[in-house]
């Protein structure tokens, strides 16, 4: 199955809240976001496949993407 391209997200910085699209490093802190932005990006995904394992019924799916999203921390 071809997953759709990822839409725009916004993201906020952790360190200084700051709100703006998915990057490298805080435009306005300088921190490094690289790691944090992939995280939010997996998340994201790995519900879309939840919502899309759980209607079309598919526990090993649903089992597997929420053991994932747990370890992520939701
Ligand atoms: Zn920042």
């Amino acid at each position: 199955m071809i997953e759709p391209a990822a839409d725009d997200f916004a993201i906020e910085c952790p360190v200084c809240r700051a709100g703006q699209s998915p990057r490298d490093i805080c435009r306005r802190c300088g921190a490094d976001l690289a790691l944090f932005v992939r995280a939010v990006a997996s998340r994201r995904t790995a519900r879309r496949r939840l919502e899309r394992a759980i209607m079309t019924g598919d526990p090993d799916a649903t089992a597997r993407l929420r053991s994932y999203l747990e370890w992520l921390g939701g």
